[in-house]
């Protein structure tokens, strides 16, 4: 809920041309102008320098219209994303990626958590998934995702207190631990990475996973997971599909996150 006097704006920045990038910063500005929020979204060249958006990102902190900044990833190789983020305010940071926002969700006390993460706690927590004493397994220990997760899962919250084993692409036998999983949090971008074989059939599966696989469709490609999810579907007790589960729920995460740096800069 936020106050009707006040429209919550988000203010996207798009560097290049990816075509999924595109598609998802379309879908944002959708998603949010149906909910009565605003996205404006600021589109760059992909031989931009990061210098420029450092500085448009800093107008951006200071343009009071905005309550929120996103960078759409992936960014050009010659752009570090970390610098960029690191040069948003850490009140627009409704990512959470900034280190003042991912530090003070590692300390226990979050204020943006970052949207993927946030939408999976959401998702236990709607389906009564009970994370308290159970052993949760997060392939992938990636900043926006893996390593957030992990940390959550593992702290005193109410959707916390889980005992967490982080794997990732040194691992070895990857199987040898996600059989032993409550939960399963597959955030790799490796299509199918996780086998039948590889669950035990007590197991809550929540696929992260977004891989575009191109195929002989009219749209030349189709969107799978990190699971093998026809394969674990009879298996195991729970599993969210690809595309839907947790892409929707990030949306979603997002304008929370925007509702709150607006009722939080109206204060
Ligand atoms: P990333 O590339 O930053 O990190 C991938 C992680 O997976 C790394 O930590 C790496 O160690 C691990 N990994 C890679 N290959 C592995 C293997 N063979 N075995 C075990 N671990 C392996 O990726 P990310 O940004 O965390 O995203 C992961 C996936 O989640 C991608 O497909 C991405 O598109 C998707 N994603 C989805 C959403 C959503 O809203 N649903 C949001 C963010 C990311």
């Amino acid at each position: 809920m936020h106050d009707k006097n006040i429209i919550p704006h988000l203010a996207v920045v798009l560097v290049g041309d990816n075509p999924a990038s595109k598609i998802y910063v379309r879908n944002k500005r959708k998603f949010f102008l149906k909910n009565n929020c605003h996205a404006d979204i600021f589109t760059f060249e992909s031989n931009v320098s990061e210098n420029k958006i450092i500085e448009f990102i800093k107008e951006l902190n200071f343009n009071n219209k905005f309550h929120g900044v996103l960078i759409q990833l992936p960014l050009p190789k010659h752009i570090n994303s970390q610098n960029l983020v690191n040069n948003i305010d850490p009140q627009k940071d409704v990512d959470g990626f900034h280190p003042e926002n991912l530090g003070k969700l590692f300390l226990g006390y979050p204020k943006f958590i970052p949207c993927t993460p946030y939408g999976i706690i959401k998702l236990l927590d709607y389906y009564n998934i009970e994370t308290e004493g159970k052993h949760a397994v997060v392939v992938g220990r990636s900043n926006i995702v893996g390593k957030p997760i992990g940390s959550l899962l593992s702290q005193s919250f109410k959707k916390g207190n889980s005992t967490v084993t982080v794997c990732h692409s040194k691992t070895n036998s990857i199987r040898e631990h996600t059989l032993k999983a409550d939960i399963l949090i597959a955030a790799t971008g490796v299509a199918n990475l996780i086998t039948p074989d590889m669950v035990n059939e007590n197991v809550n599966i929540i696929d992260v996973g977004i891989n575009r696989i191109e195929d002989n469709s009219d749209r030349g490609y189709h969107i799978t997971g990190d699971v093998d999810f026809e394969g674990c579907f009879n298996k195991v007790n729970s599993i969210t599909p690809v595309p839907g589960g947790v892409g929707p729920m990030t949306i979603m995460m997002l304008l929370m996150n925007i509702v709150q740096a607006a009722n939080n800069a109206n204060k």
